[in-house]
C-alpha cells in the first residue's frame, strides 16, 4: 500500500506517518511534508520518485501529474484501467492525506498577489481525485481523523461506509475552500454572477434549536463582517440558539443608537431601549422602560459596564449582558451569577451588508436595511427642537422591532413597544394595554410603516402623543396629516419603510 501525504497544516503528520509506516504502508511526500516526516525518522520518498519530474513554478506544480492522478484514479477492478496503469508504469496510490494552503489566513495580508499565490491547486485536485475514487483510494483531509483511520486500517475496517464519510468531508472542504476564494474574487470585481457562495464553517453544536426538540448548530460565515464575529464570552453557560438570535438584534440596535445606549430585548423585539448620559444611566432607563419584560432578557450596552451598573444589573435575572467592555469590579459582581452570560463585543465594528433567509427550497437574499431616513416635516406644527433626537431615536428602535411595530418614547427612553401585531392599530393599542399606568403625555411615537388610516393618529392623540415619525407613502397619508393638524400634533415622514419580520 502507498500513501501520498501533502499537508500545509502539519499537525500530527509525524504520528500518522509513523503509524502508516508501522502498518507497512510506503509513504510519498511533497517538499515541506517530506522534510518534516524525514526529520522524525520515518521512511519517506520524495514525490519526484513518482512523478519523474521536479516540483516547478515555485510549487505551483508538484503533484499535478498523470503518474500521481493515474495512481489515485484507476479502478482496481477494471481490466482496461489495470492494463493502462501497467503499460505506463504508474504506481498505485491507495491513501491520500492532504490539507490545503491557508488561503483564508492569507486574506489578512491584503496583498492580492500573495493571496492568489495561496490558492492551492494541486491539493484540491488530489482531494477530489481520491474522493471520487474513494472505493479504491482513501482520502484524509482532517488531522482529527488520523487516529481513527489508523485504528480502522489496522483492524481491516476501512469499509465503503467509512470511505464515503471521508469523501463527504473531502468535498465539503474543497467546496468551502472554493467558496472563500469565490468571495475574494467577488470583492475584486463589480460584476455580479448568478452564483452566490457562502463560506460556512461549523463552529459548534448547540444544545438545541429554537425548541428542545430541534437539533441545531452554529456556523460562521468566514468572509462576512459583523458584530457577532469576534465576541468574547467572558462568563456563563454556553450560548443557545435563541441567545444568538436575540443578541444579534440587541447588538444591531445598540450599535445604531450609538454610545451610551442600552437595549433590553426579548423574543426578537426590544422591550426597553434608552440613550443615557452615561452607561449606567442608559441601563437604568432601559430597565425602567419596562421592568417586567426585561426579566430573563438580553441586555446590550453600548459602553462599559462599571461597578454601579453591574450592581443594578445583578438585581434581576438576565440571560445575557453584552457590552463593549466590563471593569474588573463589574466582572467580579456579575460573575457571581452562574447563569448569566457575560459577553464582550466591539460595537464599533462594521455590520453585515446582506440578509439571507432560507425558505422551503428557495433562499432570499437582500441588502440589510441601512438606507438613511429622510426627515420631512409634513404638518403645520413643526416638531420642537428638543424632540428631534427623540423622533430619530424612536424610529431607530421601531426599525429593530417585529412588524407591525409602534414605539412610544420620551426623553431618550422607550415608554412602550408594540410588536409583531397583524394590525398596526393593535400594535399601538397593545402599548396602552400593556402599560396601563404609564403617562404618555407629550410623548413621541414611531411606526415602522405608513398608517393605512387615521385611526393611529386618533388613538395617539387620545393617550397624549405630541409628535409622530413614520415612513409615509399611504394613499390616505392626507387623512393622517389632517388629523395631526386638527390636534396640533407634528408629523415627520422618513420616506423609508422599516418592516422587520
Ligand atoms: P509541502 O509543505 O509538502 O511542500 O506542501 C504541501 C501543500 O502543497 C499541501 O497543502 C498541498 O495541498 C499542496 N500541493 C500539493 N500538490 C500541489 C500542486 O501540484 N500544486 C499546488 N499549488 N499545491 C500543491
Amino acid at each position: 500500500m502507498r500513501a501520498l501525504i501533502s499537508v500545509t497544516e502539519k499537525k500530527d503528520v509525524e504520528k500518522l506517518a509513523r503509524g502508516l509506516s508501522e502498518l507497512g504502508v510506503e509513504i510519498v511526500s511533497t517538499g515541506g511534508t517530506y522534510k518534516k516526516i524525514k526529520e522524525s525518522g520515518v521512511d519517506v520518498k520524495e514525490i519526484e520518485e513518482i512523478t519523474n519530474f521536479p516540483e516547478i513554478l515555485d510549487g505551483r506544480v508538484k503533484t499535478l501529474s498523470p503518474y500521481v492522478h493515474g495512481g489515485i484514479l484507476y479502478k482496481r477492478d477494471d481490466e482496461n484501467h489495470k492494463k493502462t496503469v501497467e503499460e505506463n508504469n504508474i504506481k498505485d496510490i491507495d491513501i491520500v492525506v492532504v490539507n490545503l494552503y491557508k488561503f483564508e489566513e492569507s486574506l489578512k495580508s491584503n496583498d492580492v498577489d500573495n493571496i492568489i499565490e495561496n490558492i492551492d491547486i494541486g491539493g484540491p485536485t488530489l482531494i477530489r481525485s481520491a474522493a471520487k475514487n474513494h472505493k479504491d483510494c482513501v482520502v484524509l483531509t482532517d488531522p482529527s481523523d488520523y487516529d481513527e483511520f489508523l485504528e480502522k486500517l489496522e483492524n481491516n475496517q476501512v469499509d465503503l461506509e467509512y470511505r464515503r464519510y471521508l469523501a463527504m468531508k473531502a468535498y465539503s472542504l474543497t467546496a468551502y475552500y472554493d467558496s472563500v476564494i469565490s468571495r475574494f474574487f467577488k470583492d475584486l470585481t463589480k460584476k455580479e454572477s448568478e452564483y452566490k457562495t457562502y463560506g460556512l464553517r461549523k463552529i459548534e453544536d448547540l444544545r438545541y434549536g429554537e425548541n428542545p426538540s430541534q437539533k441545531a448548530s452554529l456556523y460562521e460565515d468566514t468572509y462576512a463582517k459583523g458584530l457577532l464575529k469576534d465576541i468574547e464570552i467572558l462568563h456563563g453557560k454556553a450560548m443557545s440558539f435563541n441567545n444568538y438570535n436575540d443578541l444579534n438584534i440587541a447588538l444591531e440596535l445598540a450599535k445604531e443608537l450609538g454610545e451610551n445606549s442600552c437595549v433590553a430585548l426579548k423574543h426578537q423585539s426590544p422591550c426597553g431601549a434608552a440613550i443615557g448620559e452615561n452607561a449606567f444611566d442608559a441601563y437604568k432607563k432601559a430597565y425602567e422602560a419596562d421592568s417586567l419584560s426585561i426579566f430573563g432578557g438580553i441586555v446590550a450596552l453600548n459602553g462599559v459596564v462599571d461597578e454601579k451598573t453591574a450592581s443594578m444589573m445583578s438585581e434581576i435575572f438576565l440571560e445575557i449582558i453584552a457590552a463593549n467592555d466590563f471593569t474588573k469590579e463589574a466582572l467580579e459582581i456579575l460573575s457571581k451569577k452562574k447563569n448569566v452570560r457575560i459577553i464582550k463585543v466591539d460595537l464599533s465594528k462594521d455590520m453585515v451588508e446582506e440578509d439571507v433567509k432560507y425558505l422551503e427550497g428557495k433562499v432570499l437574499v437582500q441588502d440589510t436595511d441601512s438606507k438613511e431616513d429622510d426627515f420631512e416635516v409634513v404638518t403645520e406644527v413643526k416638531p420642537e427642537k428638543k424632540d428631534i433626537d427623540d423622533l430619530k431615536f424612536a424610529m431607530k428602535v421601531v426599525k429593530y422591532t417585529k412588524s407591525n411595530a409602534i414605539v412610544i418614547v420620551k426623553d431618550g427612553k422607550t415608554l412602550g413597544v408594540g410588536c409583531g401585531q397583524t394590525s398596526r392599530i393593535w400594535a399601538l393599542e397593545s402599548i396602552k394595554n400593556n402599560h396601563p399606568d404609564v403617562d404618555f403625555t407629550d410623548s413621541i411615537m414611531s411606526s415602522d410603516a405608513f398608517f393605512p388610516f387615521d385611526d393611529c393618529v386618533e388613538f395617539a392623540h387620545k393617550i397624549g402623543v405630541k409628535s409622530i415619525i413614520q415612513p409615509g407613502g399611504s394613499i390616505r397619508d392626507k387623512d393622517s396629516i389632517e388629523k395631526c393638524n386638527e390636534y396640533k400634533m407634528s408629523m415627520v415622514f422618513t420616506n423609508n419603510r422599516h418592516f422587520r419580520h
